[in-house]
């Protein structure tokens, strides 16, 4: 089984923290459509033997295309690859373009899931991550969305500065009070050359704080787990059978295609990326040729990355796999690297899997980096 992922790179205006690719100029916006549509055909080839089992709309904002343009390209998947009966087809969306009139059409369409980049349910923190709706379009989508679709996700921001605990418990609870089955919550990071990285330079912003976002992180573990989501990824949640399937197969290992400018694939031995530029990118497409650069993974590539995912869900990692795919070196290695963080009751073993403790989940990324074997 593997996906179709589909980079929507435009958005309304730029969030304060975000480094994904956008644009927020909508000049090109029907001719990219175009270029995405006739990737997809152009790529076919590369799926002969799979069958698609998720489509995903990423972005930027997908939720910024009219819903015959989504319906367009949904069509174009069905025309060029062998999709299963029920796939799962996720758009993502932000709260400003989801009117109830828009939501019923969408769900009129072979879309089954919504990811709504909600982020807050505060205006101060709205305002300071600089997204383009507030809190009263925030709360009006949810009402109606979750009439109309039932399977539904919602993104939280956690570790905001001045966020205390008790307003990012209040945050989860009102997320909480919509009846969503899947959360997706990360830390607010800066990244390099974004405004929110400016503003802290600048003393405007204070820093976030690492502390107060491993307390943000472990209330809504809590939090969670007591309404009965299951934490399967470091930064998803989800009710029983509401995980995210896109996201579980890249966790998985799985093929993807990228679509789009910035879009990565993966086939199994090799990663590819597009070029994060909306003009190259329609340029290149329109002359036939794929904006796309390839690496071909090494065996210790595959290694790091199977552990860092693997320590990321609930899957963990299997010490059985590191041996037969990847040789006695390798779980030697990985043994005894691990064993300060068993002793530290950051990794345990069970049943022959690694995995993170609940104290070591938070430090996960970290500790993966000290397991990496280093390419040669
Ligand atoms: S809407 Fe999403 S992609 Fe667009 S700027 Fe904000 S965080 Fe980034």
């Amino acid at each position: 089984m593997s996906g179709i992922y589909i980079h929507i790179p435009f958005c309304k205006q730029a969030c304060h923290y975000c480094d994904f690719h956008f644009s927020t100029s909508l000049k090109k916006k029907d001719e990219m459509v175009l270029a995405l549509a006739k990737e997809i055909q152009m790529r076919k080839s590369e799926f002969q033997n799979e069958i698609v089992e998720t489509i995903y709309f990423g972005g930027g904002t997908p939720s910024i295309l009219q819903i015959a343009d989504l319906k367009f390209l949904i069509d174009e998947v069905y025309r060029n690859y062998k999709v299963v009966e029920n796939p799962e087809i996720t758009v993502e969306a932000n709260p400003d373009d989801l009117t109830e009139k828009r939501i019923i059409e969408l769900s009129k369409n072979k879309v089954n899931r919504l990811s709504i980049g909600i982020q807050s349910f505060f205006e101060d923190d709205l305002k300071l991550m600089n997204r383009a709706h507030n809190l009263e379009e925030a709360k009006k989508c949810l009402e109606i969305a979750t009439q109309y679709f039932d399977n539904i996700s919602i993104d939280l921001i956690y570790g905001v500065p001045e966020m205390s605990n008790e307003k990012w418990l209040q945050n989860i609870e009102t997320a909480l009070s919509f009846g969503v089955p899947h959360i997706s919550s990360y830390a607010l990071t800066v990244e390099p050359k974004t405004a929110l990285h400016s503003f802290i330079q600048k003393g405007i912003i204070p820093q976030p704080d690492d502390e107060v976002a491993q307390e943000h992180f472990q209330i809504l573990v809590d939090k969670l787990s007591e309404n009965g989501f299951i934490h399967y990824e470091l930064s998803n949640f989800g009710k029983e059978k509401y995980f995210s399937k896109n996201n579980s197969s890249y966790w998985l290992g799985k093929k993807y295609i990228g679509i789009g400018p910035s879009a990565h694939s993966y086939d199994g031995k090799n990663r590819g990326w597009n070029v994060s530029n909306n003009s190259l990118y329609i340029k290149s497409i329109q002359e036939n040729k794929l904006p796309i650069e390839i690496e071909t993974l090494t065996k210790t590539d595959r290694y790091n990355e199977y552990i860092m995912t693997g320590l990321r869900t609930i899957w963990g990692v299997s010490l059985h796999r590191i041996e037969q795919e990847f040789g006695k070196t390798y779980l030697d290695y990985l043994n005894q690297q691990a064993a300060k963080f068993i002793e530290d009751h950051l990794l345990f073993v069970d049943d022959n899997i690694l995995r993170t403790t609940k104290k070591g989940k938070f430090l996960s990324d970290g500790i993966a980096s000290d397991l990496f074997l280093l390419n040669l």
